[in-house]
This record gives C-alpha cells, structure tokens and sequence, in this order.
C-alpha cells in the first residue's frame, strides 16, 4: 500500500513542476517578445539605429530591462553594439549565432535553466516600399539580444515544490497510517488462528480448533481441525496398538509363570507332569517367539512402506509352492487343498511378500476349517488384474467381526484362535502386503459355511 500511495504522488508532484516550469517559461517569452517587438517598431520610428539618443526610447528600455531584471542590446546593421542597457558593451561588434540568424529573420530563444534567464532576439525591421511596384518588403534593420531573468519562475517552483512536499508527506502519513490499519485487520484472523494452533499444539486434547467470526480463516480451521482428528485417530491407534502389543506380549509370560510356580510349589512332582509342564512352557516360547517376528514384519512393512522389490514371477508357481508346504498342516487337520487355474499369470510382484501374505491367507484357510473340509484356492487375470480367491468350508466369520479382521490382533474367537497357534497378525500383514502392491483384498462368509477372501493385484 505504502508503494501504491506514496510513488505516484512522487512522480504527479515531478510533472506538476516541470509543466508548470514549461508553462511559465514560454508565457515569459511570449510577453517579452511581445514588448520587445512593440520596442522596435518605436525604434526604427524614431530612428534610434542612427541616432541613439532618445530619451524617450532609453527611458522605455531600461524600464523593460527593470521590469524584467535583464539586459537588452540594440546591435546596429554594421554588428556594431548600439545601446546596451547595461552599459558593457556598448560600441562593441557583436557576432554571434544567434545574431547573424537573427539578421536572417530567424528569432532565436534560448532558456538557461541553470543560470535562471532566457536570451532571445528580436529582429528590428523596416517596412520598405518599392516606388515602382508599390510592394512592401522587410527589411531587417538591426538586432535586439535581450536576456531576462527568470528568477520570479524558479521562487515560484520552489514553494509549489515546498507545498508538494508537504502534500507529500501528508499523504505518506495517511497511507501509512491505513496501511497499518488494514494490515492489522487483515492478518488479525490469521494471528488469531496462529495463537489457536499453538495452544493446541502445547496440549493434544480432545477440543478441535475454533476462530468463529473469521470468514477468511474459515477453510484454514476446517482443514487443520481436519488434519487435527487424523491425528488424535493415529495417536489412539498407535496407543491401542501399544496396549495390544504389551497385552499379547505378556500373555504367555502370564502362563509361563503360573506353569513354573506350580511346579515348584509343594512336595516333589512326579517326573510326568515336569515333562508335561515344560512342553507347555515351550510351546508358550513358540507362541511368543511368532508375535515378536509377526510384529517385526508388521513394523518392518510399515516402514519400508514404498520398498517393493518387484521381480517377474509366475503366480501359478508360487500358489504350488505353497500349497506343496503348507500340505503337511493341511493333512494334519484332514483338509483337501485343491488348485484351480484358468491360465498362466507371469507378473511383476515382490515375491517374497507375496508368498507371506498368500500363505498367511491359505494357512487361515487350513485354520479355520474343520476335518473332511476342503480349501479352493483358484487364480485367475484379465487384462489389467489378476484375482486369487481362497475359498475354504470352515467355520466362517460372523457378520459383525467382517470389518475388523484385518485389524491388528482381532481375533474372532480368542481362545479358539490361541488354541491353534494364531497371533491375531496374520490378515493385517496380509493387506498391507497387498496394498503396498496397489491391490485390494476382500472377504465373504457364511458363519458354519465357509469364507472367501479374494485378492485383485493389478499387473505390471
Ligand atoms: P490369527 O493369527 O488369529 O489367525 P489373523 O489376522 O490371520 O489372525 O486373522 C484374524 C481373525 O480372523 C482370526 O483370529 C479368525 O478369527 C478370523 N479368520 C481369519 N481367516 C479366517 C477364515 N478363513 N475363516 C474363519 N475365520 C477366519
């Protein structure tokens, strides 16, 4: 604003002066002229040129020169100075540019800004009548070189100057004092919400951000308030993550525990229920030993979230390879593991991710069956995905739990789930797999039916 206010009003004062300074000048010039012109007609009148003594003509120049605090010089056919009203150079030739132009008819003006005069010169001629032809032409008879000052102009321009300046500085105050005004209006919402964002920055309570009367900052609160939830959604996770973890982490302690102090209590054990007490206590060290490096894959996943190692593999391949090694646990809890293929899929994938997550859907599939029960596992791809469907004839998955299974440690049936060795990790590390492959995995299910979970992965 300052910049907008204060430079034009600079240059407008500048070209104030200097059309004033023009103006002035020349309306100087012309009244000279003027009055000079009427001089020489008396001049040649009276025939001053020849005789320079009259009193009456001398008296009218020096008037004009007083009048104008200048000089004027009557310079005679010959160049010869005839009166100078200064008393210099009276009698002296004068030759100069100027003159010989004006001898010529040319009326020379020249202003001298710097010294403060104009010079100019006026010629003096005579009308002459040819008896013959009776036409009349002008004759120049002599020179008038008058300088006059144009002191009374510059005093002139220096108080309009003064007046400018102060005209100048009142308006810089003025826009100064506006924009001070409206810089304060216009920023007091933003500090505002600056001052807001701070104090909710020094304590993460529950209260979102609130600057009401501000239509400008309207969309900043709304965004940041935004921004606010997902952060107090993020920080509620990490901490119902980190309760789960020390939950999760603790239980097999908790059996371990009890485990030893029973066995150490009271008289002498017999040798069978030491055995049988440390089998349960190795399988409390399995069972923890799978949470630690479920939880390090999860946080090891997070992590390296964009860190794909793709490489071309053959899906079709990799399904055999795990169906062939997961064909033990499958006999062990009497399912069928059949594979179906419509056709060859040969794709970009991160294969040792893959393989994770696959497994971990298939050994689910194995998991939560029951014995006789079956597990179809079938592939196929269009031009722009291909689709792994895991179909098993288990126990299902309630309607409710649906949402939540691929939350981290959600487990349907607890105990169930403890029994056969689950972490509650499996389908969190399969979808985020998944996803970092930019593909999606769904699920169906039939409570004492069965489930189908289906992975789409686009191909590379
Ligand atoms: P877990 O290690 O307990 O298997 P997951 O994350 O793999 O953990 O699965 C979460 C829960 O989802 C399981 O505890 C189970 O209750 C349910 N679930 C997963 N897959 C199936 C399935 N194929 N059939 C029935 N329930 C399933």
């Amino acid at each position: 604003m300052l910049v907008i206010g204060v430079i034009p009003s600079i240059f407008i004062r500048a070209a104030i002066l200097s059309s004033y300074e023009n103006r002035a000048i020349s309306v100087r010039e012309s009244e000279v002229q003027n009055q000079l012109g009427i001089i020489a007609k008396h001049l040649i009148t009276y025939d001053y040129l020849r005789d320079p003594t009259n009193e009456a003509i001398n008296a009218e120049l020096e008037q004009m020169s007083n009048l104008y605090d200048g000089r004027i010089l009557i310079i005679g056919g010959n160049f010869k100075a005839i009166k100078d009203t200064n008393g210099v150079s009276a009698g002296k030739i004068i030759v100069s540019e100027e003159v010989i132009k004006c001898f010529k008819g040319q009326k020379v003006v020249n202003y001298d800004s710097k010294n403060g005069y104009i010079e100019m010169t006026t010629p003096i001629t005579e009308t002459v009548t040819d008896e013959e032809t009776g036409a009349n032409t002008d004759v120049v008879r002599g020179v008038m070189l008058s300088s006059v000052s144009t002191d009374t102009i510059a005093m002139t321009m220096r108080i309009i100057g003064r007046v400018a300046w102060t005209i100048d500085i009142v308006v810089i105050a003025i826009v100064f004092a506006i924009a001070m005004l409206f810089s304060r209006v216009l920023t007091k919402p933003f500090n505002k919400v600056t001052g807001a964002i701070s104090e909710v920055g020094e304590g993460f309570t529950d209260e979102a951000l609130s600057v009401p009367d501000y239509a400008e900052t309207e969309h900043i609160v709304d965004a940041f308030n935004k921004v606010l939830a997902r952060m107090r959604a993020l920080d509620e996770s990490r901490q119902e993550f980190v309760a789960n973890v020390s939950h999760e982490l603790k239980t097999p302690i908790t059996s371990m525990k009890i485990l030893a102090d029973s066995l150490m209590e009271g008289p002498d054990k017999p040798v069978e229920l030491y055995r049988e007490f440390m089998e349960d206590i190795a399988g409390e060290i399995d069972r923890e030993d799978k949470i630690i490096s479920d939880l390090l894959t999860l946080v090891r996943l997070d992590k390296t979230n964009t860190d794909l190692d793709l490489s071309s593999n053959s899906i079709n391949a990799m399904i055999e390879m795990i169906l062939k090694r997961l064909k033990p646990i499958a006999a062990g809890a009497e399912v069928e593991l059949i594979f179906e293929s419509a056709r060859e899929v040969v794709t970009g994938v991160d294969e040792v991710k893959l393989n994770l997550a696959l497994t971990n859907l298939i050994e689910n599939a194995i998991k939560y069956n029951r014995p006789g029960g079956s597990v179809y596992v079938s592939l196929d791809c269009d031009h722009q995905y291909f689709t792994v469907e895991i179909k098993d004839t288990g126990i299902g998955i309630p309607e409710e739990a649906l949402e939540h299974i691929f939350e981290r440690f959600y487990r349907v049936d607890k105990s169930h789930s403890r029994e056969i060795g689950g972490t509650g990790l499996g389908l969190s590390i399969a979808r985020n797999i998944i996803m970092m492959h930019r593909g999606t995995v769904s699920v169906e299910s039939v409570t004492g039916e069965g489930s189908v979970f289906t992975v789409k992965v686009p191909l590379v």
